[in-house]
């Protein structure tokens, strides 16, 4: 079932299926290629074509051995495509699926290959939006590498921003994968280059827990956890590395490591890691119980560990959220209503029956937690117009130095 994509290309097989269209194995004059395939909802919006043209250049000029470089942008009739180079391999999403965690030395070796890819793309002034494991793809044909991981390549450059228009986006309601989301981006502030290492910083405990650190239960909470909480320890790997991924998870942008240094401190991290197997970290509930606390800033005990990455709808009743790999693109901003409360959000409502004696450690806790509650619904409520603030502002990247890579796709997603 071949077909003709441009007078270039032939789409003829069928690689996979994302979010934002579908990727074909194809062929091009200089051989071998992988085609990403637009939906056709993207593809006839004449907005988002003439986006896709205007952003040609940033798109092609991005080269990197950690970057699935672009190659090509056909727009022809109905059909809008990117020719990518093809990576043999699988993507790093399906690999944790397979595995659940990976071995420290593995995790690192792959971050730090994602943290050269970043540092190359926010040099030329690119902001990727989107990193998480579904758009790092391991090279099986690349050499074998520290902890016998294949070389990792980030790709899906410049394409959240491409399909992310305003209109769009308040049109049908979406947002960001909220894991990965930085706390910035909650708080309304366009995406600098510091979003993607706070998402590869995700990633990266990700790889080494099996969760991500702010995951889990209603999006809402998602959101407010990126904002006020403190990312819970991960007991068993060394100190060094710890700090690295706390520096690079902390709230403010300025404080993280850039992409360069990332993967030079990751590099040098590696005989620490070497040998050493899968943390066993204990599996967080799904659903928290009703009266836990959420860690703070204050208090993050060692050892303890909250929520995992949650496949929680965004909408109840929609399909969860992990269950096909969606992305920004198909996610719905969840109402004020939706975001300070209900039995699935950390405001949760107070227990009127059994209440604690007052004055009593028990009490103390209680009214504690119901502080902090309240304070996570005010939040929560920030957030949420944080978020439309963001979408509202996505496109205007104006005043962004290069140092800060602005929010562009490729030049401004
Ligand atoms: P998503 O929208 O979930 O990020 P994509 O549309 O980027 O997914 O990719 C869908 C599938 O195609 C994935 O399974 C991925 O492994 C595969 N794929 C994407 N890009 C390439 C590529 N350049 N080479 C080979 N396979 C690819």
């Amino acid at each position: 079932m071949a077909r003709k994509i441009g007078s270039r290309y032939t789409a003829n097989q069928i690689l996979g299926r994302g979010s934002a269209g579908t990727v074909w194995l194809g062929e091009g004059p200089e051989g071998p290629v992988a085609i990403k395939l637009l939906r056709e909802d993207l593809a006839s919006d004449q907005e988002l074509v003439g986006r896709f043209v205007q952003e040609r250049t940033a798109l092609l000029g991005l080269e990197h051995p950690n970057v699935v470089s672009v190659r090509d942008l056909v727009v022809d009739g109905n059909d809008l495509a990117l020719v990518m180079d093809l990576v043999r391999g699988t993507d790093l999403r399906t690999r944790l699926d397979r595995e659940r965690r990976l071995a420290p030395e593995a995790a690192v070796a792959i971050v730090a290959d994602v943290a050269d890819g970043l540092a190359a793309a926010h040099a030329a002034g690119v902001v990727h939006r989107d990193v998480k494991p579904e758009n790092v793809l391991l090279d099986m044909q690349g050499p074998l590498g520290p902890g016998g991981s294949h070389p990792a390549l980030l790709t899906d450059f410049g394409v959240a921003k491409l399909i992310d228009s305003p209109r769009r986006t308040r049109a049908t309601k979406i947002i960001g994968t909220p894991d990965y989301l930085a706390p910035e981006i909650v708080e309304g502030l366009p995406p600098r280059a510091a979003v993607d290492i706070y998402a590869l910083a995700t990633v990266l405990y990700e790889l080494l827990a099996g969760f991500t650190p702010f995951g889990g239960g209603h999006p809402g909470a998602v959101l407010r956890r990126h904002v006020t909480e403190a990312v819970a320890p991960l007991p068993g790997i060394p100190d060094e590395l710890w700090q690295m991924i706390v520096q690079c998870l902390a709230k403010a942008p300025a404080s993280r490591l850039r992409g360069s240094e990332l993967g030079v401190r990751l590099r040098e991290l590696l005989p620490l890691v070497a040998g050493m197997p899968p943390l066993d970290v204990d599996e967080p509930d799904s659903e928290p119980a009703e009266d836990e606390a959420p860690v703070t800033e204050e208090a993050a005990p060692a050892g303890e560990r909250v929520r995992r990455r949650g496949a929680v709808p965004l909408v109840p009743g929609a399909k969860p959220a992990d269950s096909n790999r969606d992305t920004h693109t198909s996610m719905r901003v969840p109402g004020p209503d939706e975001l300070a409360g209900g039995a699935r959000g950390t405001a949760r409502v107070p227990r009127a029956a059994g209440a604690p004696r007052p004055g009593s450690a028990r009490h103390r806790a209680v009214t504690r937690r119901r502080r902090v509650a309240v304070g996570a619904a005010a939040v929560a409520l920030v957030a949420a117009a944080g978020v439309g603030a963001w979408l509202a502002t996505s496109e205007d990247d104006a005043g962004a130095t290069p140092q800060d890579t602005n929010n562009t796709a490729p030049a401004t997603p």
